[in-house]
């Protein structure tokens, strides 16, 4: 390993990489997951389809037999296990809301699962109490195995060294002496803060990227875009064999930037806490969902424009918490076509981002894609669009040295024009925008209710 500096390490961040590491690798199925995986791309569509109703039959017995939850919604909604014949009959079981979880989710757990092996993680929501989500080792091999297959796609080697930068913690007195990274030996990453990600810190940065020499970057598309941008002002290229990002809704504006300075194709991946649909980018650069991992339905909301769909998903590898037709809240434009690489997984043609990454008009109208209203403007390092009420939209600014009062002006002119009169648009001009919990930065707040939720009956 390339000079490592021993001041520069925390052994915390080591320490809890050889945790991961240990149950991702070792205690988990993941290696199983992997070999099922490499063959599976390669199936033709009815040999996914009858994969997928095998699972689903397991799936719908385990709810059946030992998740209360749904023991109790199949007896409200008169369905037995054996009326699952075909991949259709799904649409017999009800919609999960988010609600459910908040309220009813330990009832969601299995009874079969033992305490011992499950493990917790939350949804990050800026508003509304997160959601607590069960895995177990399954799940968690089989995203493993799904994600080490999607590095492979990106041209990685196992050994290759990868910069990961999302929104970590590090001890205060590192970022006092200005390290703003820290190194996880067990995994090889060089781990760095998107917190502190400045201008005025980001030769810092630039000097880690020199010292250690990471062969990817992974993280958060806002994060690492604003990294490029200060690189690119610099006349900074930093090759990598790829770029990986996650958690956020990848701008097309975005990608441009940070494949310009890190001169390599950046690799999207969607997924969410609650695990119930993976969609990410092939070589090719086209959104694939994972069809082994959930079963995704893409349905049709009143409120959304022809050929834009909600997000279903049905979770096939999580037995500690199944969750069956989840509602996630986002939304995709989904595509008829095949993709080049020769995997006849379904194509989706982008993720548009959550139902929340919308503003709505005076007249009920809902108006998405905004991200569209910065192209071109690359002179800005993070924007957010707030909305607090149906006739106010306040864009928020953070802008580079060479922002001027024309480019806010004509930004401001391209969202007047989606959002249409009767609406009042105004800028503000910050130093930062504040990020959630997890570091991330929400790129549409809207405090206007959007969507009527349960369309179905609540089955209690
Ligand atoms: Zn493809």
């Amino acid at each position: 390993m390339k000079s490592i500096n021993i001041k520069d390490m925390n052994m915390g961040t080591t320490l809890n990489g050889f945790k991961h590491a240990f149950v991702k690798r070792v205690l988990s199925p993941s290696k199983k997951y992997k070999k099922l995986l490499d063959q599976s791309q390669w199936w033709s569509k009815n040999e996914l389809q009858y994969y997928q109703l095998q699972q689903l039959k397991r799936l719908i017995n385990l709810a059946w037999n030992y998740v209360p939850y749904y023991r109790g919604a199949m007896q409200v909604f008169n369905v037995k296990p054996e009326d699952f014949g075909s991949l259709d009959d799904l649409a017999l079981m009800p919609f999960v809301e988010k609600d459910i979880i908040r309220r009813r989710g330990e009832e969601l757990v299995s009874t079969k699962s033992t305490q011992m092996a499950l493990y917790q993680c939350h949804t990050s929501g800026t508003t509304g109490t997160p959601l607590t989500i069960y895995r177990d080792l399954r799940n968690i091999g089989f995203e493993y195995a799904m994600l080490s297959r999607q590095r492979e796609w990106a041209g990685l080697q196992p050994g290759d060294r990868c910069a990961t930068l999302k929104g970590e913690l590090f001890p205060a007195t590192n970022i006092q002496k200005g390290v703003y990274w820290d190194l996880n030996i067990a995994e090889n990453k060089l781990v760095m803060s998107s917190y502190h990600l400045a201008e005025r810190t980001v030769d810092r940065y630039i000097d880690a990227f020199d010292k250690y020499r990471p062969r990817a970057i992974d993280g958060y598309p806002s994060s690492i875009y604003a990294l490029a941008k200060f690189m690119l002002d610099r006349d900074i290229i930093i090759p990598m064999k790829a770029v990986l990002t996650s958690s956020e809704t990848l701008a097309p504006e975005q990608k441009e930037v940070i494949e310009q300075a890190f001169a390599c194709r950046v690799f999207d991946y969607y997924g969410m806490a609650e695990r119930v649909a993976a969609i990410h980018t092939c070589e090719h650069g086209r959104y694939h969902v994972v069809p082994e991992y959930s079963i995704v339905e893409f349905v049709r909301n009143g409120n959304l424009a022809d050929g834009y769909f909600e997000i279903v998903g049905t979770a096939l590898n999580n037995d500690a918490m199944p969750l069956i037709r989840y509602r996630v809240g986002d939304i995709a434009r989904v595509s008829q076509g095949s993709c080049t690489c020769g995997r006849e997984y379904p194509v989706v043609d982008a993720i548009v981002g959550r139902t929340d990454d919308y503003v709505v008009t005076p007249s009920g109208k809902l108006v998405g894609r905004l991200d569209h209203i910065f192209k071109g403007a690359r002179n800005l390092i993070q924007a957010q669009i707030y909305q607090p009420n149906r006739q106010r939209i306040v864009l928020r600014v953070v802008p580079d040295r060479t922002f001027t009062k024309k480019d806010g002006e004509r930004i401001l002119q391209k969202l007047h024009e989606r959002v249409g009169d009767g609406v009042n648009c105004e800028i503000e001009y910050v130093p930062y925008i504040a990020r959630t919990r997890r570091g991330k930065i929400k790129s549409v707040i809207s405090e206007v209710e959007i969507f009527n939720h349960c369309t179905e009956e609540d089955p209690r």
